[in-house]
């Protein structure tokens, strides 16, 4: 149960390293956006939630609501993957239907520079977390994992700013937070990973548990160890400063413009639960069956 009433909203934002240095979104100064409340914490049954940002954009389609949280909810004392699950808890509760990331990732392909753009449509997760969902009630089917009209959306939004933008791509997904080895890239890299980072998994199939879209668009801010040549920390510290606002921006275009009766086939790829298990949740730890929609 929540101290506070989770407020509704169509869109989820996990925003991450691509646009963490950037007061996201009261920074872009944008007048269609109006702030609604900031420091939104909540009581969630994995703890208490990070803190949301809960913002409107008057777009082509209208008002949309949208709660945004920074650096994927993460907090030091706090297991990242708890994080992610306070972090959908409340986009269930709000009836988020529409999740959107960023991040900045390191290379694992060597045809990636700095400063390249990736909207990745595949994964390998290889982070050791468990018992990852808030509903744990459908099957979660991920031929599809990122929706095709989010990443549509994103990459569009994304080539008005930057030369290379690519639109299929494998993240890796690592616990971190520390970076990998030269022997661990090398072993990344024949596994078919694109880029490597430490979010996108759990977010893409809490994303599908929660039954809502998910769509990310990721910077590269570092070669992989052993790839191309040795990275540089003050490129990956101008990369972070100086992209942060345009990747903002390139979100919250996606944000107002986006589809939300888009025909993406993101919702086929869940099925209920043919072989359901005991819930021994109590009642009011469990997620409102439709979200805030009901
Ligand atoms: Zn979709």
């Amino acid at each position: 149960m929540s101290e506070q009433h989770v407020p509704q909203a169509e869109f989820g934002i996990c925003g991450g390293s691509g646009s963490l240095s950037f007061d996201f979104p009261a920074g872009l100064d944008d007048p269609r956006v109006t702030i609604l409340a900031t420091g939104l914490k909540f009581d969630t049954p994995f703890g208490s939630s990070p803190s949301f940002t809960h913002f409107s954009v008057d777009g082509p389609h209208g008002v949309r609501h949208a709660l945004a949280v920074r650096m994927h909810g993460w907090r030091r004392g706090v297991k990242r993957g708890d994080a992610s699950l306070q972090t959908f808890w409340v986009f269930h509760e709000a009836g988020v239907r529409k999740v959107l990331a960023d991040g900045g990732v390191g290379s694992l392909n060597h045809l990636l520079d700095p400063r390249d753009i990736m909207i990745p449509n595949d994964f390998i997760d290889l982070t050791v977390k468990q018992d990852i969902y808030v509903r744990g009630d459908h099957l979660l089917i991920m031929r599809q994992p990122v929706c095709p009209d989010l990443a549509a959306s994103l990459h569009s939004g994304a080539s008005e700013h930057f030369d290379r933008v690519y639109r299929r791509g494998t993240y890796l997904v690592t616990d971190g937070p520390r970076f990998e080895s030269i022997a661990e890239v090398d072993y990344m890299r024949r596994l078919g990973g694109d880029v490597i980072g430490q979010s996108f998994a759990p977010e893409v199939f809490l994303a599908r548990d929660i039954g809502a879209c998910y769509g990310g668009v990721y910077i590269v801010v570092n070669y992989g160890e052993g790839v191309v040549k040795e990275w540089e920390h003050d490129e990956m510290k101008s990369v972070f400063f100086d992209e942060a606002e345009t990747i903002a921006r390139v979100v919250l275009e996606t944000v107002s413009t986006a589809d939300l009766g888009a025909d993406c086939g993101c919702a086929e790829l869940r099925k209920p639960s043919l072989l359901p298990i005991d819930d021994e949740r109590p009642a009011q730890e469990r997620p409102t069956p439709a979200g805030g929609k009901e």
